[in-house]
């Protein structure tokens, strides 16, 4: 049986719909490795961190996933099923 391809960043099984891919290294830097990534994942990681947080810090996944705002992400979206989307979940609701 062939292995179900796994989020790198919640660690659920991909599925086939919303999949976006994430350059670890920004391609404008060396970055050429992408990987295949929830879409609300991807949003979530672009909306924590800047393009030079990510570059500078967090290009790897062991360093995203020990962000207390991505950590709380993870145990709120593994509830959902892997084709999850909405662009809201996203935004950051620190606001009220
Ligand atoms: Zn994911
Ligand atoms: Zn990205």
């Amino acid at each position: 049986m062939l292995e179900e391809p796994q989020c790198p960043l919640c660690g659920r099984p991909l599925g086939t719909v919303n999949i976006d891919r994430h350059h670890l290294v920004p391609k404008t830097f060396k970055g050429r490795e992408q990987f295949p990534i929830h879409k609300i994942c991807h949003r979530k990681i672009h909306s924590v961190f800047t393009e030079r947080e990510l570059l500078r810090e967090f290009h790897t996944w062991e360093k995203l996933r020990e962000n207390e705002e991505i950590r709380r992400f993870i145990e709120w979206v593994a509830k959902k099923p892997a084709g999850f989307y909405t662009s809201t979940a996203t935004s950051n609701n620190k606001k009220r």
